[in-house]
């Protein structure tokens, strides 16, 4: 099941227990736009390259659509689909006046130069000027995209559209940025694994965590778990995974990843694979990475009592299932990682306003949100007998539902 039959699968599941119409159903499931684009550049050597390029516009039901720019070899249009609708659901669940859209470029970033990178960000940018803009579609950062990435968006976008901040969030301070976005998602992974860890009358205190991924989202998650009492025993990144059940320490490996981009030559107690590391014997899993690494063939050997879908869509039905069958609790990614899109909310507004919060604003109200949205989703799943993933979905899709009823068809 590739991640679109997956996202379809999650809503069909949810919408089941709506009794959504048919026709309903298809017309929240079907994109608004698809745009597909030729990136074509001369490298550094002369050679010239083509890359392919997307943005998907899910839905507008609620407001300008929003969702994040990867840039990642395994982007393909059904990816970036399956990405576009959990934008959707997301920004409905946090209850932002957004809609759904994903975006991205199928490249290996690290292959290219700083310079190759910056280039094909521009002509990916004069391919999109038109349809995105900040009351049509805001792109923001994912995987392998950052906040420099951002910074070149918004110049390139303002050479047609002049002085424009709003265009994009997860930008750099300088360029009217907002402190804290850049560790939002990882705070909001961390936020929320406590409040769920609370409803079971358990804290974050010795807590053992194991994450995949050591990138923006798995480290800010790491060091928030880390500095409120968890003990986090294993790190992963594309390099493998990293061990020590003392407690790992993450500034150390934060420093690590800082300097050399990437954990290679971080040691620890010991060196593990990515899928020994999804096995552990933990408290609390966290894929952090990429999509569908827990499938029917490895779900089974998960020991975690929890798992958080740090990353989107990690956790594929058929594994969705059995880990509900042996009572393992998942915390679904429209919720889990909706820290990012909340902030990103944050950064368009204060743009919009030419006004800044400082970093405890940021964090209190980012803090409000998410909370807010846990309960309200802990609520539905408790009444209805089911679990999260489906209150979470029930809770994105009703007001999603509702506002395109409303609004006319
Ligand atoms: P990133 O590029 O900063 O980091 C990705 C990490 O995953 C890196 O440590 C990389 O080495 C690792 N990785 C890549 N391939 C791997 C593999 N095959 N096995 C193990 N590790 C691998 O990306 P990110 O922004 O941290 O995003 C991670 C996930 O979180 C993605 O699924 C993304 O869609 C999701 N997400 C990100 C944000 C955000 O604000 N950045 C928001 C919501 C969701």
């Amino acid at each position: 099941m590739n991640a679109y039959e997956s996202a379809c699968h999650y809503f069909a599941n949810a919408a089941s227990v709506m009794d959504l119409s048919p026709n309903m159903k298809r017309l929240l499931l079907t994109p608004e736009r698809e745009v597909k684009v030729q990136v074509a550049m001369k490298m550094d050597n002369g050679e010239i390259a083509t890359f392919v390029g997307y943005r998907i516009q899910h839905n507008s039901a609620r407001g300008p659509m929003k969702g994040g720019l990867r840039f990642h070899p395994d982007v393909d249009a059904q990816e970036v689909l399956a990405l576009a609708s959990l934008m959707t659901w997301k920004t409905a669940v946090v209850d932002i006046p957004y809609g759904g859209a994903k975006g991205g470029i199928s490249v290996a970033p690290k292959s290219l130069s700083d310079a190759e990178l910056e280039l094909m960000t521009r002509k990916f940018v004069d391919e999109l000027q038109d349809v995105i803009g900040p009351d049509k579609d805001i792109p923001a950062p994912d995987m392998g995209t950052n906040a420099q990435v951002m910074a070149w968006i918004v110049n390139q976008y303002e050479k047609y559209h002049g002085f424009n901040p709003a265009c994009v969030t997860g930008k750099p301070l300088e360029l009217h940025g907002t402190d804290g976005r850049e560790e939002a998602t990882g705070r909001g992974v961390g936020l929320l694994t406590a409040a769920m860890l609370q409803k079971f009358n358990r804290s974050l205190d010795g807590t053992t965590i194991a994450i995949q991924g050591f990138g923006n989202v798995g480290s800010f998650a790491a060091s928030y778990l880390h500095d409120n009492g968890a003990k986090v025993v294993a790190i992963s990144d594309i390099s493998g995974g990293r061990y020590d059940p003392a407690g790992i320490d993450i500034a150390a490996a934060v420093l690590h990843v800082a300097r050399h981009r990437s954990l290679d030559g971080f040691e620890t107690a010991q060196q593990i694979s990515n899928e020994e590391l999804l096995a552990l014997d933990v408290d609390v899993l966290i894929p952090a990475a990429l999509g569908g690494v827990l499938t029917k063939e490895n779900a089974a050997d998960v020991r975690a009592q929890y798992v958080v879908e740090a990353a989107n869509g990690p956790v594929l039905p058929d594994a969705d299932q059995i880990l509900h069958e042996r009572d393992i609790v998942v915390l679904p990614d429209i919720l889990a990682n909706a820290g990012g899109v909340t902030v990103s909310y944050f950064e368009w507004v204060q743009n919009q306003q030419y006004f800044r919060w400082d970093l405890e604003r940021t964090r209190a109200e980012l803090a409000k949100t998410l909370t807010v949205s846990f309960e309200k989703m802990w609520d539905i799943a408790t009444q209805k007998h089911i679990p999260l993933r489906s209150a979470a979905y029930l809770m994105g899709i009703g007001r999603v539902g509702r506002a395109t009823v409303l609004a006319g068809i």
